[in-house]
């Protein structure tokens, strides 16, 4: 190995940030882990997402990229208000900025509504430390003009304290902050997403309980990283200090005086050097690490007795006299570091960066299909046929790829498509079936194994997210379907249940399709594929917060950036998601075998992306496939391609 090299312990950034989630989360405060000190470095979000911090932020556009690209797709926060030369770039990588200048919020508000975006603003106010922020008296008027801005929102507001001024968090300020929250909530009646008290050195205010309770938000970045709070510099419970740890070389090891000898002029960086204290000859070594790198003053000698004397732009020199140990060239001396010191050696590009792994988190141990053969829901028979095609060559192909999955068979018995029964008597009996689902997902989910439901008509999902809303209540949905599946009892011209089904989820109107409805809120829904929708409906589908990606929106973005963007609304509000796969999501080209086609659907490579896209973000939980009716139980080529979405989207999941 080549030094000097900066050890990055992920596992230990994990623990740092589970506990400070943990402590802000009793007191209802999420986390945005800052990871600017890391140069934005992939693997430190990603573990500090493994901790629990809800979103990752930095204060470099360019960082906050890097993690988009490296597959970071939690809520990205940018810390610092967007360059007017960077409008565009900011809108198309973050979710949220930190803004205090209406000039530029006005080009963000412009950019969005082109990119067809929604930007949130989190508006800084200045309590005091003289960095950004508009000034407390200006903050209505501002949050007004915001408000009036279209392709942004005002998603909260916030304060940065102890940075320029020094100034220290207080149960005065914070007050201050969250008053001005009410007052912009009761002026404009609004409901600010985020109050976001400040920085790592507001933990101290948390721990103590002196946070007024309408502070929902900090950003932590030093306290994760070196488990620091930065009021006083206390060390956290719960948190280690050694995340990092420097290893320089040594290039020069001498007896030689203490003081320098000859006319004293500057040093190299233009100082008068102060020497003092008696001259005495002492062992000193000289190592391969400068300012270039990192400010010297922030190393701190792991073992006593070494000393920093200082350094120049490429030398470090260390007293080692009253080590207890010889040093010769070639020897390693390992140091903590400060703040600005971890700074400059992780920017620095001559310092190797080494790091050792997250231990692995504990997964699922397998996958659990059940066959659903319903009909019921849907506007002819068919779908019943779809687990017979199904299940049984899909467990097949997943033990292929090497993962467990067992085979329920059909759980309900068939429940056939009934012209004669009105939406009534289905729903009575779909509830049945359903219920089963549900039973079978909660077993599924309590025995760490992943349920997945072969439909059946779409009606079924009702059931599994059901279940699952039991076990994990902050879920989310991404659904696949060419229909929006919002029609309610009144604006159905039809009466099929499978048109309702998305209203049945979230408890709109509708009629009710399992005993215990999921109850899942909007905002935790994104649908993907829509393109043939009811008048009626698209006037609820409209008003109803759900996040729609048209097929018109898949075709300007990209199915990558769609599901990007499905998985970062998902992320700030879920801690995972279920996946609905109806088949007639794709063109009826590539899957003709569907109770219901309908023209210009996502292609066969589209639809394969988009499974793949959201295996690599581990947040799936739970799947379905329903729609499906196969021509040919035996070998049907819908079937088949269902088989293999369900395997991308899987394949990668259970490692
Ligand atoms: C850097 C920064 C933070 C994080 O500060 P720490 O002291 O590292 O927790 C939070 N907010 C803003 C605006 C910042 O610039």
């Amino acid at each position: 190995m080549e030094y000097p090299v900066i050890e990055i312990n992920l596992d230990t950034i994990r623990v740092n940030a589970a506990a400070l989630a943990a402590l802000c989360g009793k007191r209802g405060i999420a986390v945005a882990g800052v990871v600017k000190c890391t140069c934005g470095s992939p693997a430190v979000a990603s573990a500090m997402l493994a901790g629990g911090v809800k979103q990752i932020a930095d204060s470099r556009l360019e960082n906050l990229e890097r993690l988009r690209n490296n597959g970071i797709n939690s809520e990205l926060l940018l810390l610092r208000s967007p360059m007017k030369s960077q409008i565009a770039h900011t809108v198309k990588i973050v979710d949220i900025s930190l803004n205090s200048e209406l000039e530029i919020i006005e080009l963000l508000s412009a950019e969005a509504a082109r990119q067809r975006k929604q930007h949130d603003i989190i508006l800084m106010i200045d309590l005091g430390d003289r960095r950004e922020g508009v000034m407390p008296g200006d903050v209505i008027a501002a949050a007004g003009a915001i408000i009036q801005m279209p392709g942004v929102r005002l998603a909260g507001i916030g304060t940065n304290l102890t940075c320029f001024g020094g100034i220290l968090p207080s149960p005065e300020n914070m007050r201050q902050l969250a008053e001005l929250a009410t007052e912009i909530e009761t002026v404009y009646a609004i409901k600010l997403r985020w109050i976001s008290g400040g920085n790592s050195s507001s933990l101290k205010m948390i721990i103590d309980g002196t946070m007024p309770a309408k502070i929902n938000h900090v950003r932590l970045g030093e306290s994760i990283l070196l488990g620091r709070e930065t009021a006083y510099g206390k060390l956290l419970p719960g948190t280690k200090p050694d995340a990092f740890c420097l290893k320089a070389e040594i290039i020069e090891s001498a007896v030689k005086p203490s003081q320098p000898e000859g006319i004293a002029g500057l040093d190299a960086f233009g100082h008068v050097p102060v020497t003092s204290g008696d001259n005495y000859y002492r062992r000193r070594v000289l190592m391969g690490i400068g300012r270039e790198d990192t400010v010297l003053e922030g190393l701190l000698p792991c073992l006593p007795g070494i000393k920093v004397l200082g350094g120049s732009s490429d030398h470090l020199i260390v007293d080692v006299e009253e080590a207890g140990r010889s040093f010769e060239a070639g020897d390693i001396i390992q140091f903590n570091l400060t703040y600005p010191a971890l700074l400059g050696c992780m920017t620095s590009s001559y310092v190797n960066k080494h790091y050792h792994d997250i231990r692995p988190e504990q997964h699922l141990t397998g996958i659990r299909i059940a066959g659903m053969p319903v009909s019921i829901g849907a506007n002819r028979p068919g779908s019943e046929l779809a687990p017979q095609a199904v299940c049984a060559k899909l467990k097949e192909k997943l033990a292929v790829s090497g993962h467990a999955a067992e085979d329920c068979g059909n759980i309900v018995k068939p429940l056939l498509y009934d012209a004669s029964l009105t939406p009534e008597q289905k729903s009575a009996l779909l509830i049945d079936a359903n219920d089963c689902l549900a039973q079978f997902t909660v077993n599924a989910l309590d025995e760490n194994k992943f349920p997945l439901a072969v439909g059946g008509d779409h009606s079924i999902t009702a059931g599994i997210i059901s279940g699952l809303r039991r076990r994990k209540k902050s879920t989310g949905m991404v659904m696949f379907s060419a229909f929006g599946e919002f029609n309610d009892e009144k604006t159905s011209t039809t009466g099929n249940l499978h048109g309702m089904v998305l209203a049945a989820c979230c408890k709109r109107g509708g009629l009710r399709m399992v005993s215990i409805p999921p109850d899942m809120p909007v905002e935790n829904i994104v649908l993907i594929g829509l393109r043939n929708v009811d008048s009626a409906e698209r006037k609820l589908l409209r008003q109803s917060g759900i996040k729609i990606f048209t097929m018109e929106d898949i075709d300007v973005l990209g199915m990558h950036e769609v599901i990007i963007q499905a998985c970062r609304r998902l992320s700030h509000c879920t801690d995972g998601f279920h996946v609905s796969i109806g088949m007639n999501f794709a063109d009826p080209a590539e899957a003709p075998g569907v109770l219901l086609a309908s023209r210009g659907g996502v292609n066969y490579r589209e639809a394969h992306l988009a499974m793949e896209t959201l295996a690599v973000t581990g947040m799936v939980c739970s799947a379905d496939l329903t729609e499906l009716a196969p021509v040919n139980a035996a070998d049907d080529p819908t079937a088949g391609f269902g088989i293999e979405l369900l395997c991308s989207l899987l394949g990668q999941k259970i490692i």
